[in-house]
């Protein structure tokens, strides 16, 4: 490795939405904590910054809250796709302001920027008028990463008018894509509105992502050693450092145990494999009526449950099922998540498939009930299914009562679930032995410091 620059200076670019910044801090904490010289500023909205859980930092990491690109007196409508595109489009001047303020306070100019790979316009301006290198972050996995760096060829390949017909067709002509179908790829690479400024941000990440010096994201090389193969040639440099739940400790962030609710008090009191989890991350949330039939088919289903569901999606729920379920399962707006996935009483996780949900169920041996929404969801959701066959999707593709019961009798009692069983725990090992010291996300660990610190 080289030598480190004591005086180096890296900014880390933050995107605001869903969960990518937590991530990115986690990360930019370990390598602080392992380059005590180098001031990392972290820059992300303040709204997002204020969601972090906040716990020590290290002293070299200086946090700035920093503008959402909503301009003044501008009313958003509640499409949360307009609040993203917002900030995309603003981005690029917002940062590049920022990073000129920091730089004069901290007095050493920026000579790495390490950002979320969404803002790939990085790459310009940290060759060009920074003279700094660029360092992205795809807070995805690489499933969704190769549906976006092959954008091109699936176009060639499928077309991008009248795709209506060829949706369930495979991507066998892209390696490691061949169980993927094209109704799986995320809306925006050949369905759906391809020129929304949020389709046109990922196919231009996908095109300048060969241009970073590094590439890291939140897996490990195991998991997908076709796509890990593939990027190796694509990307300068390709790493794989996660998962980070095991890795990142109470002190660095958002692993924080944050139990207001006493879930995990509840949980200790419940046998081996018998409880559901269900959880959708922090943007996504399936719609009434299936919130209802969530509710009905653990109901009827009787199955133990944790359910994560925002404050206001409480009215949803059938009346009397909080007051008929106080034995049987507890509704939160926010749970512990890491923690009850690794508890011995866990059977089973429904998610919408969110990058980190599923990387945690992996991470704790869980098998999973996707119900995808948007984006990369429906990818995660397949390869749970189809590739790693640690799970499935939900029947009939949305909840219904009986659809939901018949999912949970699946998972947790049926042989087909014992075999979804044993592969999650085949690959919790391997996640297991990927972040030891002799293992490759360590590696790749020390790669990524080497490469955001050496000169
Ligand atoms: N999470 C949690 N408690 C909850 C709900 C979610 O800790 O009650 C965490 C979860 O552990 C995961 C993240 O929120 O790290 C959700 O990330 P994901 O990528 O799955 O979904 P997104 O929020 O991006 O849609």
């Amino acid at each position: 490795p080289s030598e480190p620059n004591r005086d180096s200076h890296v900014a880390v670019l933050a995107f605001p939405f869903g969960t990518h910044a937590a991530p990115l801090l986690a990360v930019t904490c370990r390598l602080a904590t392992a380059a005590p010289s180098t001031v990392f500023s972290f820059f992300n909205t303040a709204r997002s910054n204020s969601s972090l859980l906040s716990s020590d930092l290290p002293a070299n990491i200086r946090v700035h809250n920093v503008s959402d690109g909503v301009p003044e007196g501008f009313m958003l409508t509640g499409n949360p796709q307009e609040a993203v595109e917002l900030f995309l489009e603003a981005a690029p001047e917002i940062f590049r302001r920022e990073i000129k303020a920091a730089e004069t306070e901290v007095g050493r100019k920026v000579k790495c920027i390490l950002t979320d790979a969404f803002l790939w316009f990085a790459a310009e301006t940290a060759a060009a008028e920074m003279k700094a290198s660029w360092i992205a972050y795809y807070g995805g996995g690489a499933n969704s990463l190769t549906a976006h760096i092959y954008t091109d060829v699936i176009r060639e390949n499928v077309g991008v008018k009248e795709v209506g017909g060829r949706m369930e067709e495979t991507l066998g002509f892209i390696s490691g894509m061949g169980k993927i179908r094209v109704k799986d790829t995320p809306e925006g690479v050949v369905f759906g509105n391809l020129d929304s400024v949020f389709s046109k941000t990922l196919h231009q990440m996908g095109r300048a992502l060969p241009r970073a010096k590094a590439v890291f994201i939140n897996s490990f090389e195991e998991l997908d050693p076709t796509f890990t193969n593939d990027f190796s040639s694509k990307f300068k440099r390709y790493l794989n450092i996660g998962p980070l739940a095991l890795l990142s400790s109470p002190s660095q962030t958002s692993t924080l145990v944050h139990d207001p609710h006493d879930c995990l008090a509840w949980i200790e009191k419940r046998s081996p494999a018998s409880v559901a989890y269900i959880a959708f991350g922090r943007v996504a949330t399936p719609p009434p009526g299936e919130l209802g039939a969530i509710a009905q088919g653990l109901e009827s289903g009787k199955v133990p449950f944790v359910w994560s569901l925002q404050e206001k999606n409480m009215v949803h729920l059938p009346k009397g099922f909080l007051d008929r379920t106080r034995e049987q399962g507890m509704v939160v707006p926010w749970a512990p998540q890491v923690e009850l996935l690794n508890h011995e009483a866990m059977g089973v996780f429904v998610s919408h498939g969110g990058w980190n949900s599923v990387l945690e169920s992996v991470s704790a041996g869980v098998p999973m009930i996707c119900r995808p929404i948007f984006g990369d969801h429906a990818v995660n959701a397949r390869s749970v299914e189809a590739v790693w066959e640690i799970g499935m999707t939900i029947i009939n593709g949305v909840f219904t009562k009986d659809g939901f019961k018949e999912s949970l009798d699946r998972v947790l009692v049926q042989d087909d679930g014992k075999k979804m069983k044993v592969n999650a725990k085949k690959l919790k090992e391997l996640a297991q032995e990927a972040v030891t010291t002799k293992g490759s996300s360590f590696e790749n660990f020390a790669g990524l410091l080497d490469e955001v610190v050496k000169v």
